[in-house]
């Protein structure tokens, strides 16, 4: 049976219910941290009297159809840190359940009869809320960030727009990291002014360590393949980092090689290098097998030690202490929002050629291909090629949302909804961000070209066989949803390109972009 060995293993190390354990201690996924609080033997005395819970649940793959190496991952995180655990001298429970994570924490109880389970409460609210139903689990305030609510309510103490400037500036003198006194490091907040360089093969980019799946990985490599069929993706090709020693090789793979080039090439396409300088970390950092403060201080002493340039550097602390903390606070404010709200109302399906069939769309195919590969693709195809050919074509961001939820190996309700519903899709009428992230295929050629060079379509044509589908879209979309944009300052220049078009130019385009938005319909996705 697939996982035999792991289940073997962990088998003599479940508590001795001859001197059963003092205190019970759940850890969900989002915590594999190699030492955390709540197992700390100085706190809470030796580690044989802390019993230690996880839950494998075949209620999360029904949910959705995760990629396949995103299941490999979290089980394979949880089942490395289970054996560490134990080898640390804990008692274990690996529980594998049916249900949902508040009935499967219930079967444990029933099992073993303890009073009461501690557990650091989980990011993702899905998991979250019911569980803090139960009465006898007592969660602490999650402690794997690096701000918290009342920082944030410090931040923003009235209703209103919310802007992650605001928050950045606020959290780096909170944090003190990349300051000099009182003021910015270099002078400057925000240098995403250098950092918008297209790549064209140099510097090249250094290849990363890889990752073998080891016996353990390779047993839920297998159970995955047999038991979880209807996965995105497949299982092959697996090298995410599954513990926080590998974990920490990426990191310091990152800060030593990438991280001085990180910067300038952020927002680059490229079709043969799918992450360029891009860290790759997000999944180990969700996953609590890297901590985002020590992440920014590695940073920031490379760049007080002449390793890695501000723009870089300053980049990447934004990315962290900015975007990933700010989603996170944003989402829980505005929960019940994100669960629908529709701005733009935006209705059609998500097209099929986001499982894979072939769009003709050279930026959009090979994209959906690096996800399909590894569960993954850097910030700038996720927001100017996915959600922005979607917005263009007026897909529906709730499903758009769901395919990013299940399709990528980081994606978690608190930082994929905000994301997706919120900065990608503007379907929040722009709670946090100034415009929606509209482009033609001339942002494309310009930061990718390599995928326009390798395109049946020509970036520069609007009109005829050739027409990249994404200009005639554009103009439509800036003209579909002109009244709505007249109040937002940042599209005033498109909104005066747009009444500068001749009328028979604005037809041809509201044409063009209908023939597409016929052809996306009826791509619409169907489940085998
Ligand atoms: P880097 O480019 O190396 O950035 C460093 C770190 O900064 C990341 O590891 C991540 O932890 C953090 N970060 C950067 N941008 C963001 C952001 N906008 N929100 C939160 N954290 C950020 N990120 C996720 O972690 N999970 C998601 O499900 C997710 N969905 C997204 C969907 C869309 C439509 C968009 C536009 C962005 C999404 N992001 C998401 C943000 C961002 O794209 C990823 O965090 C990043 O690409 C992860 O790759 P990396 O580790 O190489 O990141
Ligand atoms: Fe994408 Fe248009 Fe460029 Fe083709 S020509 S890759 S469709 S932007």
């Amino acid at each position: 049976m697939a996982g035999e060995g792991f289940w073997r293993r962990i088998a003599g190390h479940r508590p001795d219910p001859r001197r059963p354990p003092k205190r019970w201690v759940w850890l969900p996924y989002d915590q594999q941290q190699p030492s955390h609080p709540l197992l700390d033997p100085t706190v809470h005395g030796p580690r044989e009297e802390t019993a230690v819970v996880f839950v494998e649940t075949a209620a999360k793959p029904a949910r959705r159809p995760y990629h396949a190496h995103k299941l490999v991952l979290l089980l394979a995180s949880q089942r490395h840190q289970a054996l560490a655990l134990a080898q640390a001298g804990h008692p274990v429970v690996v529980h594998f359940s049916e249900h949902w994570y508040d009935r499967a924490l219930t079967e444990v109880r029933e099992r073993w009869r303890f009073d009461r389970l501690d557990a650091s409460s989980p990011a993702e609210a899905e998991v979250r809320l019911p569980v803090a139903s139960l009465p006898w689990v007592h969660l602490q305030p999650n402690p794997f960030f690096i701000t918290d609510r009342a920082f944030w309510r410090r931040v923003f103490p009235k209703p209103g727009p919310r802007l992650m400037e605001t928050f950045y500036r606020a959290a780096r003198r909170h944090t003190g990291l990349l300051m000099d006194g009182g003021k910015p490091v270099g002078g400057v907040w925000n240098l995403d002014h250098e950092n918008r360089k297209p790549w064209r093969g140099e510097p090249p980019v250094p290849p990363r360590p890889r990752f073998e799946p080891d016996a353990i990985t390779r047993e839920v490599m297998d159970l995955v393949r047999t038991r979880y069929r209807g996965s995105f993706g497949a299982v092959d090709g697996f090298e995410w980092p599954v513990t926080a020693a590998e974990a920490q090789r990426a990191a310091d793979h990152f800060v030593d090689h990438l991280l001085p080039h990180f910067g300038p090439f952020e927002d680059a396409l490229h079709a043969d290098e799918p992450a360029l300088f891009h860290s790759l970390l997000s999944a180990s950092i969700h996953l609590g097998h890297l901590d985002p403060r020590t992440l920014c201080q590695r940073a920031e002493a490379a760049y007080h030690e002449g390793r890695a340039p501000l723009s870089s550097v300053e980049g990447f602390v934004r990315q962290l202490l900015g975007w990933r903390e700010f989603m996170r606070q944003v989402y829980e404010e505005h929960r019940d929002l994100y669960a629908d709200t529709n701005a733009l109302q935006a209705t059609l399906p998500l097209p099929d050629w986001y499982w894979g069939r072939p769009s003709g769309m050279n930026c959009l195919d090979t994209t959906v291909r690096q996800v399909i590969e590894r569960g993954h693709s850097h910030h700038i195809t996720r927001l100017m090629v996915l959600s922005n050919i979607a917005n263009l074509l007026g897909v529906d961001p709730h499903g758009l949302n769901e395919w990013f939820w299940f399709a990528y190996v980081d994606a978690y309700d608190w930082v994929v909804t905000p994301n997706v519903v919120g900065m990608a899709t503007f379907a929040d009428g722009g709670l946090f961000v100034t415009k929606p992230y509209v482009a033609s295929g001339k942002y494309i050629a310009r930061m990718g070209p390599s995928l326009c060079n390798g395109c049946r379509f020509d970036p520069k044509q609007a009109a005829g066989e050739r027409a990249c589908p994404l200009n005639p879209l554009y103009w439509d979309f800036i003209d579909r949803h002109a009244e709505r944009l007249a109040t937002v300052r940042r599209m005033q220049l498109p909104l005066k390109a747009l009444r500068a078009l001749a009328p028979e130019v604005l037809d041809s385009h509201r044409r063009e972009a209908a023939t597409w938005k016929a052809i996306a319909a009826k791509a619409r996705y169907r489940s085998a």
